[in-house]
Parts: C-alpha cells; sequence; structure tokens
C-alpha cells in the first residue's frame, strides 16, 4: 500500500499543512540552503517560537493540538530538506516560548495533558537511550498487502485485525446484508517485517522544579516537584545531569511504569520534551 497520506486530511489538517509550508518558504529558505552537505541520520532545526505567532494558523493549532501540529510541521520539513537535497531527517526544535507557557511542575494536572508547557528546571537522573517501534509494517501472509500501523509509545503494540483485501475476497459473492459482523472471527495472519520498520531513539530523564531571583541567582531546586521527560532523536546523548535548563514540551499522561497488571487505571504526567535551553543559573556560593 502506497504511503499516499494527504489525501484524506481534514480541512485542519490541510490549513497545518499549507501555513507551515507558506511559513518555511517566506522565513527559512536562506536557512535551509546553508544547510546543503549536511551529515548525520537527524538534525534538530531550531525555530523561535515568534515566527510560529506571527502565523494565524499556525499560532491556533500549536496552542490547541501541538504534537499534531509539529507533526505536520517536521512532515513539510522534511519536504524541503529533501528538496534541497539535504540527507538528515529534520526534527522542528521551538524555542523561545511566549511567557504564557511557562508552569510550574507542582501545578501540572491532568486537564493539562496535551499543552505545550515550558519548566525552569534541574536535569536529574538521566536512562540510558534506547529505542521503540514507531511505526510498525506487517504484510499479509496471504496476498502480501502490506500495512502500516503507528504505535504509542509504552502501550501495547497494535497490530491488524483482518486484511481487508483478504476479506473483500472471501466474502465475493456472498451475500453479507444483515449478517452479525461480531460472530465472525477472521484469524488475523501478518508477519511483521521487522527490518523495514520505523524505530526511535528515546532517552528519559527526571527534572525538579527551580526557583531563581532575576538575577539568575538559585533560590531552591524542590526535591518534591519532580516529573520526568522524554528526549527523542538528535537530543539522546545531550542532555546534562544536573545542569539548569528551561525544558519545553508537550505533557502527556503515561501508566506508571511500576505497573504489574495489564488494564491498570493510573496514570502520570510526563513531558514529551522538544526542546532545551540551557538555563545560566547560579547557585550559592558561586561568583
Ligand atoms: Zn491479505
Amino acid at each position: 500500500m502506497p504511503p499516499s497520506k494527504p489525501v484524506d486530511l481534514s480541512p485542519d489538517n490541510q490549513d497545518i499543512l499549507e501555513a507551515w509550508r507558506l511559513m518555511f518558504e517566506r522565513e527559512c529558505v536562506a536557512e535551509i540552503a546553508s544547510l546543503s552537505g549536511l551529515e548525520g541520520y537527524v538534525y534538530g532545526f531550531e525555530l523561535d517560537h515568534g515566527l510560529i505567532e506571527s502565523d494565524p494558523v499556525l499560532s491556533y493549532h500549536f496552542h490547541t493540538s501541538p504534537a499534531n501540529t509539529l507533526e505536520f510541521g517536521t512532515q513539510v520539513l522534511s519536504e524541503k530538506f529533501t528538496a534541497a537535497g539535504i540527507t538528515p531527517r529534520p526534527n522542528i526544535r521551538v524555542m523561545n516560548l511566549h511567557p504564557r507557557y511557562l508552569k510550574r511542575v507542582d501545578e501540572l494536572r491532568m486537564r493539562d495533558r496535551n499543552d505545550v508547557v515550558m519548566l525552569d528546571v534541574k536535569i536529574e537522573d538521566i536512562t540510558h537511550p534506547h529505542g521503540w517501534l514507531k511505526k510498525a509494517i506487517y504484510e499479509c501472509r496471504d496476498c502480501k498487502t502490506v500495512t502500516h500501523i503507528d504505535q504509542r509509545r509504552a502501550r501495547e503494540r497494535d497490530s491488524p485485525r483482518v486484511c481487508r483485501i483478504c476479506l473483500e475476497k472471501a466474502f465475493e459473492g456472498i451475500e453479507t446484508h444483515g449478517m452479525p459482523m461480531s460472530m465472525f472471527y477472521p484469524r488475523p495472519n501478518f508477519k511483521m517485517l521487522n527490518e523495514i520498520c520505523k524505530y526511535e531513539d528515546i532517552q528519559g530523564f527526571s527534572m525538579r522544579q527551580i526557583t531563581y531571583d532575576g538575577e539568575h541567582h538559585l533560590i531552591n531546586c524542590s526535591t518534591k516537584n519532580e516529573i520526568s521527560g522524554v528526549v527523542t532523536d538528535d537530543m539522546v546523548g545531550e542532555l546534562n545531569a544536573s545542569s539548569y535548563a528551561r525544558v519545553n514540551g508537550v505533557l502527556r499522561v503515561d501508566p506508571l511504569p511500576t505497573r504489574n497488571f495489564a488494564k491498570d487505571t493510573r496514570r502520570l504526567l510526563s513531558l514529551d520534551v522538544f526542546s532545551i535551553e540551557p538555563l545560566p543559573i547560579e547557585e550559592a556560593g558561586q561568583s
């Protein structure tokens, strides 16, 4: 099955794609051109939040559905990279967020999930980098049709239940009107194509809320107000333990890492980080 995604896009998503396209063409042509000859697999493309704010469509959607908006931005930027002959895959790193996104760890609640937040923190425990299966690719063992399924991190892997092509073939010439489909159990017959599945590097860390004065002197680093975060791709391996940073990302709801039964309903908030900016904090005693 060809990846013909844009065909059934909602009008909102078409607007987002078009707004990104115009914004990159208006603001980033020279910067993209300057990256020609860039090496590596993935590149963090820093984008000032002011550019998003100056576009009414992007500004609205980045605020209301940031993960989706950034995904479309990455898609458009990838096309721009390919057209310019740049090999690494880009990731958009939105920097210099508007101060309205600044929150404190202790005030985050479940209702804030999927929101953009900016946290001033000290970075603590950093896990070893690992990978996860972001998009699984399956092949029907009968008709060889290939199916792509986007996965969710830290959740059970989704696999296809039925091959439409084979199902339609099985039903050819059979009167299906009124047939109770819930009584019909086609056996899934797929294999996962491990080698061409899409994987992503990630790294987890914890961060603690800090407070500081107008001259960036540290007042307090909380031992209670802590939240975990996840960085991906080009940011993996770049975190510095014990450093102070402004961490920007989208709040997500995760299952408890210690869950020991499958349908545990307890959830934790964590941050899908899209950019990190160092904070020049001075601890007491430093000059
Ligand atoms: Zn099939």
